[in-house]
């Protein structure tokens, strides 16, 4: 959902947020020193940037006044430091917001998009359109022609991707993998079994098919239907 930059030192607290972050969606690129985090976050203009206070290099107040010359990325402070008057220097100094040690993935994550949403530097809308479909990831709300549908976890899912992947015939073998979670196992037709479920929420069936198109031996594909 956002491009984050990890300004953090220590590599196990790193590896573990880099994971939790990109598990949740986030582009995650790192830095273990304030310098290296001040070049990156000015070459390669991340979303926001979660700075750990304490690096080895720099103080975290000194670099985020120096980040602030520079540019006015949102910047979350991580500290260890659970010392008030610290953390209202770094908010005075330009921070947004800030998470005390230890935090899991998932607080930073909802401080992360609390503070785009604050911001109005939010990622791009990730909804998907194909013709009158609209898809919307991040409510997990689907309708056609204006019509909300009414679809259960795994046709939300099974629709998302495919329609993510608008006009690529996508094989029964992927979609068992990425959206059943089942690389090794699964039968095609738990995949057919739920296309038909989808096709008539669609109001369409195999023969009449105007967005789900299956292609014989090969899979699924979505594709607008053509105006009349
Ligand atoms: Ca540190």
């Amino acid at each position: 959902m956002a491009q984050v930059l990890l300004v953090e030192d220590d590599p196990a607290i790193r590896g573990a947020l880099i994971r939790g972050l990109t598990e949740r969606g986030h582009a995650v690129d790192s830095a273990p020193t304030a310098m290296a985090g001040l070049e990156s976050a000015v070459g390669r203009r991340p979303d926001l940037v979660v700075l750990d206070l304490g690096l080895p290099d720099l103080d975290g107040v000194t670099m985020l006044r120096m980040l602030r010359g520079a540019s006015r990325v949102p910047v979350i402070v991580a500290t260890a430091r659970d010392d008030e008057a610290e953390i209202v220097s770094v908010l005075d100094a330009g921070a947004d917001d800030y998470l005390v040690k230890p935090f899991s993935a998932a607080q930073l994550d909802a401080r992360i998009r609390a503070v785009l949403r604050r911001t109005g530097d939010a990622a791009p809308d990730p909804t998907v359109v194909v013709g009158g479909l609209r898809v919307d990831p991040r409510g997990r709300r689907a309708s056609l022609d204006g019509a909300e549908l009414e679809l259960t976890p795994r046709e939300f899912e099974l629709l998302h991707y495919l329609a993510a992947r608008e006009g690529e015939v996508v094989s029964k073998r992927e979609l068992l993998t990425q959206v059943w979670q089942q690389p090794y196992g699964g039968a095609d037709k738990t995949v057919d079994v739920h296309l038909s479920w989808l096709r008539r929420k669609l109001g369409e069936t195999a023969s009449t098919a105007r967005y789900l198109h299956s292609v014989r031996g090969v899979g699924v594909r979505i594709s607008a239907p053509e105006t009349p």
